[in-house]
């Protein structure tokens, strides 16, 4: 299984970073040991001295596919879920600067948050206007809405598949919007899809 993340898909998001606005979808991936489910407790990683919160749609592929044209794009998935894109920022901000790789900075164990639940489809209005958002200790920081994604699911499906054979269980994060800021050890975080909670953890 593999996790394939897409960066600055909002244009609010990275604007706040100071980056451009992308005119093709920004990739990078993380391996399965990034994953972090149950509502298990994040610990902070002794590397970084300022993890950030990234709330993001994910989701997870449902069948084979290569090479997939955006109008078949939908067949590929049934459920939209949750997760947090935990970012190593003073790492990255480094890796950056040196136009090295990002995966020390994204891609560290437990950086993929993922809740336990995803949502059908079938029970979401509109799969290009699905709300979601982040709580810290009981207040908002990040409210998103897939309408203001750059590149749509479809079209985000379209893109990594000519790079990438995606495969029945892979997930994609989907980017986060604005908002994104660290975390402290006692931080209680929440996240909402759509009104349903399904992520509540501990940050440690
Ligand atoms: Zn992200």
């Amino acid at each position: 299984m593999k996790i394939i993340c897409i960066g600055r898909n909002y244009v609010a998001h990275a604007r706040e970073l100071n980056n451009e606005i992308p005119t093709e979808p920004v990739v990078f991936m993380k391996p399965d040991s990034a994953i972090l489910r149950n509502n298990d407790p994040f610990y902070i990683p002794d590397f970084s001295k300022n993890v950030h919160h990234e709330i993001e749609l994910v989701v997870k592929i449902g069948r084979l596919g290569k090479n997939i044209e955006k109008r078949f794009a939908h067949r590929y998935y049934d459920e939209i879920g949750l997760g947090v894109d935990f970012t190593a920022r003073d790492l990255q901000s480094e890796l950056r600067a040196k136009g090295l790789p990002w995966e020390k900075a994204k891609a560290f164990d437990r950086s993929a948050v993922l809740g336990n639940n995803f949502l059908p489809k079938s029970q979401l209005p509109d799969i290009n206007a699905v709300r979601f958002s982040l709580d810290i200790n009981g207040k908002t920081v990040q409210k998103g809405n897939s309408s203001l994604m750059i590149f749509s699911i479809d079209t985000i499906i379209e893109y990594v598949s000519r790079f990438f054979t995606l495969k029945m269980g892979d997930l994609i994060y989907t980017g986060t919007p604005a908002g994104v800021g660290p975390v402290k050890i006692g931080d209680c975080l929440e996240g909402y899809l759509e009104g349903h909670k399904l992520l509540d953890f501990m940050i440690k």
